[in-house]
């Protein structure tokens, strides 16, 4: 298929081979542009050849009503594929592009531009587009928020995706550093599961559930900063998720209603007791090897309160440290424990052998060399747990190996949150050990 641009600077000089024209101007040009063509064509145009009219609008994704009228007048300059991209200034600006793309009667090519806009570049196939944009190279885009090839075809599974295919995803902001969708969809496409799970950078989470409120949004995982905000948004909360005050797991049942639960509780705890285990040989009788520790949780977050809760649950004492000295103090009534600010916790050595567990995002790429404990600190701790999982051994880890204490990457906690979210999302149980796989790579 040969594209030629911007046709309308030359004069109209055209080799027959070629197949498919792109006016690509601003719309009152392109419009200009596509009428010119047609004239200059004289109703002589081969039946191979298809001309798109195309039309960007930089600065917002307009009105539905709007972007209908501009598909009309696209269409009206003799368009045989209509083509419009606009900005994404927030991710529900995609569900007016999908609305005029699934109701099209003529071929067309609709994009949002930005990372924002994503979905509107994957779910092409799903929300009858004619084609989508992929680069050959990351970063060297010719329009904002295109993926790469690859990315379309091996991480998405572009060409899987159908109408029916469910629409799954991560809430987050940031959330492009986000491995779910490697691990989701290479194993959605392993067990032949007719879903599709995309990067979601949403601002403003009540928003985007009242869009995106049809059955073909049929699950989601939810990551910083929007836990909270999303169980505000549950028909219905299981009670762990609600003591907690955090979901990292929203399904839509087959009535609509949204479900929330928290599998970070499980993945982090279950993967402290196995590191624990492993300290004890694996002897520990019935009971768990957190019964009667000191547990020192940093952060007050989503995370921080799925620990914290955790901890709990198991008999372990409790203690918290934030930068928000409040937070700290209200999830520690919660939890019956003690609360510290940041700077006390280089001090704090009340016993030796404490397990310290680091849910705030510190020391997450691109922020590598940042530790939210001094080295000498770590010392008093016997085993030492990282939510964070960009890098996999970060810097709080890596002091803390040196320091003598056992180690827990978040990786772990990663894992078993994601078989818990995968079986709640297909029915299906989750592939553990290409979980495992995937991760390492
Ligand atoms: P959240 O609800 O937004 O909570 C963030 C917490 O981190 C708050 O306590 C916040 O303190 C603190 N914080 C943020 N930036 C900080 C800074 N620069 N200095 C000191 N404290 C800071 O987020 P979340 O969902 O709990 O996630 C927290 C981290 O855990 C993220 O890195 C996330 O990727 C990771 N995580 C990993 C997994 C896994 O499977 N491994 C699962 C869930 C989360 P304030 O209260 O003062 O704002």
């Amino acid at each position: 298929m040969m594209v030629m641009k911007k046709v309308v600077s030359r004069h109209f000089n055209l080799p027959w081979s070629w197949e498919l024209i792109t006016l690509t101007l601003s719309l009152r040009y392109s419009v200009k542009a596509a009428h010119e063509f047609n004239d200059f064509l004289h109703g002589n145009k081969p039946g191979k050849c298809k001309v798109i009219v195309s039309s960007h609008n930089y600065d917002s994704t307009p009105p539905v009503e709007d972007l209908g009228n501009l598909v009309a007048s696209i269409q009206a300059a003799g368009a045989d594929i209509v083509k419009f991209a606009t900005a994404a200034l927030d991710i529900t600006d995609v569900a007016r592009v999908f609305q005029i793309a699934v109701h099209s009667q003529v071929p067309i090519i609709a994009m949002v531009m930005g990372e924002r806009g994503l979905m509107s570049r994957v779910l092409c196939p799903k929300f009858g587009g004619y084609l989508t944009f992929g680069t050959l190279e990351a970063g060297k885009v010719s329009a904002p928020g295109q993926p790469t090839i690859e990315e379309l075809v091996n991480l998405y599974n572009f060409r899987l995706l159908e109408p029916d295919t469910k629409v799954f995803g991560v809430l987050g902001n940031p959330v492009s550093h986000s491995k779910s969708p490697k691990l989701y969809n290479e194993a959605f496409k392993s067990v032949g599961f007719n879903g599709v799970y995309l990067h979601l950078l949403v601002d403003d989470v009540p928003k985007f559930f009242a869009t995106y409120s049809s059955m073909d949004f049929s699950g989601f995982s939810v990551t910083i900063p929007h836990k909270e905000a999303a169980l505000a948004c549950c028909d219905e909360v299981d009670p762990v998720a609600k003591s907690i005050g955090a979901v990292n797991c929203v399904i839509r049942r087959p009535d609509g209603k949204l479900v929330g639960c928290n599998t970070d509780y499980v993945g982090a705890i279950s993967a402290i007791e196995d590191g624990l285990l492993g300290l004890h040989n694996g002897s520990m009788g019935n009971s768990s090897p957190l019964a009667g520790k000191l547990f020192v949780v940093i952060g007050a977050g989503g995370a921080g309160k799925a620990l914290a809760y955790g901890a709990k649950e198991k008999g372990a004492r409790i203690a918290i440290a934030n930068r928000t000295y409040d937070r700290a103090r209200e999830l520690a009534d919660l939890v019956g424990g003690q609360a510290l600010s940041l700077a006390e916790l280089d001090s704090f050595c009340p016993e030796k052998g404490m397990i310290l567990a680091n849910t705030t995002s510190i020391g997450m790429h691109p922020k590598v060399n940042e530790t939210p404990v001094s080295k000498e600190a770590l010392a008093n701790y016997m085993l030492v747990f990282d939510a964070v999982y960009t890098p996999k051994i970060t810097r709080l880890l890596r002091e803390a190996a040196e320091s003598g204490a056992k180690i827990v990457p978040g990786v772990d906690m990663f894992i078993g949150q994601a078989y818990e979210q995968y079986e709640r999302f297909t029915g299906f149980p989750a592939p553990k050990d290409q979980f495992k796989k995937i991760m390492e790579n």
